[in-house]
């Protein structure tokens, strides 16, 4: 349920079942999981996107194992001291796995119980939040909570559609005062618009001979704990501003000087709230050691060794497209 649950989050069903096969697999055990290294947890997890979770859910482990001699406890408050487990996670853990009274509220939960008390106003706001969590806290049954919690989820997910719910065939009806006052449409209110970021970055594939060079992205970085090419932010227009941009941000990143060469591909990808063009470039070693630490080691590697290499989602499409030049 744990690590179900996790893996769920913003991520959807049928591109979580084959992680989470692999990820059990590897990983029986909470003491398995705490055990293994986190190059291995963050290459189980690759293409999975948001790794902050998987880093935390490793880190969780590792204070069950050390606090808890391996085992849930079983009440909402302690779960939620463990990392990358909030309160819906903590309800999830209590009432599905352990069929013990606990709430949780979630997308299709939060759209139900709106309708059912007839809440107009934004749920995501802390009042709201309030009232939900007290609506759902207060509709537990004293028996059976696994099943009641999850057929709260599936009446919300099944039925009380976000647009034309089913309110003919909703066992709900007699009691929810959206039907009754006919504002099934306008409730919940629309979300807030996310408001979207563009950035501009490059990534730099250098050559060495026949290898290239790969850094492992440290704490505070985007991709914190995959590896990736070296990669910035950049502004420069003209080819010729945007190669000494690359050598001074290449030199600054890894202590090596570079000739930079031609552009490779451009990427575009979102992630959260950043909608990123990553131009890609080719460029050979010039000169200079690399300057590694213990927070961003750096490799050079040939294309092949990067197969074995947990890479950030864009990483890995320039080490294919890589792969594929070299045939
Ligand atoms: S009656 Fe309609 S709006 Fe109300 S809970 Fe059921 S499906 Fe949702």
């Amino acid at each position: 349920v744990w690590i179900s649950e996790v893996m769920l989050q913003q991520t959807q069903v049928a591109t979580v079942e084959p992680y989470f096969e692999r990820f059990l697999a590897a990983f029986p055990t909470v003491a398995d999981l705490a055990q293994a290294d986190e190059q291995q947890v963050l290459g189980l997890w690759e293409g999975l996107g948001y790794y902050r979770r998987a880093r935390a859910m490793h880190a969780a482990a590792r204070q069950l194992v050390a606090e808890h001699g391996g085992h849930f406890p079983a009440d909402v408050a302690t779960l939620m001291t463990l990392p990358g487990i909030g309160r819906y996670t903590a309800g999830a853990i209590v009432s599905i796995a352990m069929d013990r009274p606990a709430p949780i509220l979630e997308a299709n939960t939060i759209r139900l119980l709106c309708r059912l008390l007839g809440y107009r106003e934004d749920p995501t706001k802390a009042a709201g939040q309030r009232l939900l969590w007290h609506a759902a806290e207060a509709l537990l049954p004293r028996q059976n909570v696994a099943d009641f919690n999850q057929a709260l989820m599936e009446l919300g997910s099944l039925v009380c559609h976000p647009t034309r719910p089913d309110c003919a065939n909703c066992p709900a009806r007699p009691c929810c005062a959206a039907f009754a006052q006919g504002a099934q449409e306008s409730i919940p209110c629309p979300p807030r618009k996310l408001k979207f970021e563009t950035v501009r970055e490059a990534a730099v594939v250098i050559h060495k001979r026949s290898a290239i060079l790969v850094r492992q992205c440290g704490p505070r970085e985007r991709w914190s704990g995959l590896w990736d090419f070296p990669r910035f932010a950049i502004d420069a227009e003209t080819t010729q501003h945007i190669q000494r941009e690359l050598v001074e941000k290449v030199r600054d990143q890894t202590g090596i000087t570079i000739l930079p060469g031609g552009l490779l591909n451009t990427l575009k990808h979102g992630v959260t709230r950043f909608r990123i063009t990553l131009e890609c470039y080719e460029a050979q070693f010039a000169a200079g050691r690399i300057r590694t630490d213990r927070e961003t080691p750096a490799r050079w590697l040939t294309v092949d060794q990067l197969a074995d290499l947990p890479l950030s989602t864009t990483g890995r499409k320039i080490a294919r497209t890589l792969g594929k030049r070299a045939g």
